[in-house]
């Protein structure tokens, strides 16, 4: 019911045209208006996107009541991480100060990646038993070193799409010391209903320095191959921030598609309801099928597969569906991505019969 008209739904996968539930993509495909934006531009796409660019830097300020100076524009908040740990690290070094980031485990790991190379040193801090944050283990790490630590808190968290409250996250970032950074992702937070979620934005809005928060328009509005993602601070990390970012790094397409999806409130209910019916297709099957799954606050869900994974995905994909991977440390669990409510259905009719056949 929540498709729109342009989308590419998969009813029966085939060889040719699998079923993606792997990269945490949005299979509505972007808003009508969105498309249409993208072809409007077209004739004028030889210029370089200065005005297009300007113009969603402001809309983006806007609509968290920011100043243009709050925003950094990524190709991809891909782009703003690797900018804002780059930034960070060169400050530390030109302190003298050792740099190391803390990370939970398993995360999403582009913040890792991008230190590694710079000599940063990475701190992994698993999961508790219930596949949340361990933020007193990770404030610890924090306080017992002599440098500057970079924290990378995802929320919700990829793989496990969970959230960290904000009473809990919001006391640390306001009483940490001044040798501590925190980058904030929040790729999925449009996803989520959970009223203990409260966005990082708040906290730039009130004045806090040491922190940036990272957003995109990839996942909720379904642009993640028109590469728009942004990340907001005080304006004196965003100056920081800024020096590692590519010049002119927005394209023309993607900022007049990110444009109009901001202004597109009707989309972003019904991406939100279509994913919420599709989590609700999906876990009823799994609680049929009694498969462990952790309450998911995002577009894709990590579920307990019995037996090996590896094994389960190519089993998947001998159906021609794509149901991405385990996340070790968490060892026997899958991340599987919400596509619509329609492939989702075709999704859980083939787990069934895996687990009549007792593979799953
Ligand atoms: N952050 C998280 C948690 C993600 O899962 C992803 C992509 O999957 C990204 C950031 C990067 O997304 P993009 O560069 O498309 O904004």
């Amino acid at each position: 019911a929540a498709t729109p008209a342009n989308a590419a739904v998969i009813s029966f996968p085939t060889e040719k045209n699998p079923l993606l539930l792997n990269f945490n993509e949005n299979s509505l495909g972007m808003s009508a208006q969105a498309k249409q934006a993208v072809v409007d531009c077209l004739p004028t796409a030889f210029r370089y996107p200065d005005a297009a660019r300007a113009e969603l830097i402001e809309q983006i300020a806007a609509h968290f009541g920011l100043k243009s100076e709050n925003i950094t524009l990524g190709n991809g908040s891909s782009e703003t991480i690797q900018a804002a740990v780059q930034a960070i690290v060169l400050q530390a070094q030109q302190q003298q100060k050792k740099v190391q980031v803390i990370v939970p485990d398993p995360t999403f790991n582009y913040a890792e990646l991008y230190a590694k190379p710079l000599g940063a040193e990475i701190v992994k801090v698993p999961l508790n038993a219930k596949l949340e944050f361990d933020l007193a283990t990770m404030q610890a790490k924090a306080a017992g070193f002599a440098g500057k630590s970079i924290v990378y808190l995802c929320n919700p968290n990829n793989p496990t799409a969970t959230i960290t409250p904000a009473a809990t996250m919001d006391s640390w970032i306001k009483s940490a010391p001044a040798d501590t950074f925190f980058i904030v992702d929040e790729a999925y937070a449009e996803f989520v209903n959970d009223p203990a979620f409260k966005s990082a934005i708040g906290l730039v809005q009130s004045g806090q320095k040491n922190l940036i928060v990272t957003r995109t328009f990839s996942k909720i509005f379904a642009l993640a191959g028109l590469r728009i993602g942004y990340g907001i601070a005080a304006p004196e990390v965003i100056a920081q921030v800024e020096n590692f970012v590519s010049l002119d790094n927005t394209n023309t397409a993607g900022a007049v598609a990110a444009l109009a999806s901001l202004k597109d409130k009707t989309f972003v209910a019904m991406s939100r309801k279509s994913i919420d019916l599709s989590r609700q297709i999906v876990t009823s099957m799994l609680d049929e099928l009694n498969l462990e799954y952790v309450p998911s606050q995002a577009n894709f869900i990590f579920h307990k597969v019995n037996g090996d994974v590896k094994t389960y995905q190519d089993r998947m994909k001998q159906q021609n569906i794509y149901v991405g991977r385990e996340f070790p440390p968490a060892v026997g669990w899958n991340r599987l991505t919400l596509g619509t409510p329609q492939e989702m259905q075709v999704f859980v009719s083939v787990l069934k019969s895996f687990s009549a056949k007792g593979w799953v």
